[in-house]
């Protein structure tokens, strides 16, 4: 039984007293797969430090009030050690534990590398790679395709091909990205990842995904004029307001999501986890308008 290290705001509620409909906010204090830098660990309380810090309110573009929405169910207990099995069996049984009080999955990395355990619940309750299975989302500077990178196959720059090895996805949808190596390009002909580099965004169309609807956010994804706070920064990236507008524009339904790779460490007065924030509201409320009738 995965262990959850409950946490106090006004979204706070133990995952026993979980219901069905309600978006299962949940942290993920790791960046021990982190290549660069270390900081994600710290990400999960800044970005509740920044929803809950009075600066704004807690109702998001579509007029949507968060309040009984959201539930804190606090962060997943984990020991943060590289390439940890024990960290990745716990978060795939924290999540098989929200979807089976019929919420919905929504994380606070931590960093990218805790995808492929969710993904491991999520991918195996829709199906996974058949007709009705999920498309997976993906905004990110980087692909995240490598066999492993430094040795460690659980890498933060590896989930993408662990999901896709795992037939975890029906589609993926990577958006943003700017930097892909030769060794990625040849995963992403291997797995048929569907790229959308950074350049092409515009002519990208968020009509054109169908169906249950994974959504993974890489902060690094955006421009870092906009997230600062990150452990690898890539100019030219995806500003706030069109990653806003494909959130909003997205068919769904919305089935679970994860804001990742916030490095408190390297922000500037705190302005990439109130995005981070931002987004987790904006993501919650997409997620919820399907649920309800
Ligand atoms: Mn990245
Ligand atoms: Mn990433």
């Amino acid at each position: 039984m995965t262990k959850f290290r409950p946490v106090t705001n006004r979204f706070a509620v133990d995952i026993g007293a979980l219901q069905s409909g309600q978006i299962a906010l949940f942290g993920l204090g790791i960046d021990a797969n982190s290549s660069h830098l270390s900081g994600a660990a710290a990400a999960p309380g800044a970005i509740r430090a920044q929803l809950h810090s009075g600066s704004g309110n807690y109702t998001t573009e579509d007029g949507t009030d968060l309040d009984g929405v959201i539930a804190d169910v606090g962060d997943v207990a984990v020991a943060n050690n590289v390439g940890s099995i024990d960290d990745l069996d716990a978060i795939t049984t924290a999540v098989d534990t929200i979807l089976a009080a019929g919420a919905s999955p929504l994380a606070l990395g931590g960093d990218h590398s805790v995808t492929y355990p969710i993904l491991r619940s999520v991918g195996r309750k829709f199906g996974a790679a058949s007709a009705d299975g999920v498309t997976i989302v993906h905004v990110d500077a980087h692909p995240d395709l490598y066999d492993d990178l430094d040795g460690n196959p659980l890498s933060h720059a590896s989930p993408f091909a662990r999901i896709m090895e795992a037939g975890l996805c029906r589609r993926l949808v990577q958006i943003g990205i700017r930097t892909a190596t030769a060794h990625q390009r040849e995963q992403a002909v291997r797995f048929e990842v569907e790229t959308v580099e950074a350049p092409a965004f515009d002519s990208f169309d968020p009509a054109s995904i169908t169906g249950p609807t994974y959504v993974s956010i890489d902060l690094d994804g955006l421009d870092p004029s906009c997230a600062p706070g990150v452990s690898h920064q890539e100019p030219g990236g995806l500003t706030t307001r069109q990653v806003l507008n494909l959130i909003a524009e997205l068919p769904g339904p919305i089935v679970g999501a994860d804001v990742v790779e916030l490095n408190p460490t390297r922000d500037v007065v705190d302005m990439t986890a109130m995005l981070a924030g931002k987004l987790t509201k904006e993501l919650a409320a997409k997620m919820a308008s399907v649920l309800s009738p």
